[in-house]
């Protein structure tokens, strides 16, 4: 698979939206995004990694997809920690 789409991406998606309670990953705002933190186009392997995915508003998936790996996983934890 090269992109993410079909049906097991479809359930991914909904996965976590319903694990996130439809909301942004560091936001109140719906997730419009579902965000790999790994690129899936450097990492194919991890395209249908759930580890890999967080859910995002349109704003917080680019700043994400514009930040290294460790910045977003460290934005990520100190946002969930303060909620
Ligand atoms: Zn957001």
């Amino acid at each position: 698979m090269t992109e993410f789409r079909g049906p097991t991406a479809t359930r991914l998606r909904n996965f976590v939206r319903e694990v996130q309670d439809g909301k942004c990953i560091l936001c109140p705002l719906p997730i419009t995004n579902i965000h790999h933190i790994q690129p899936w186009r450097k990492f194919p392997e991890l395209l249908l990694d759930l580890k890999n995915m967080v859910g995002a508003c349109r704003s917080h998936h680019l700043l994400l997809e514009s930040m290294p790996y460790d910045q977003q996983h460290q934005l990520i934890v100190e946002t969930r920690c303060q909620q």
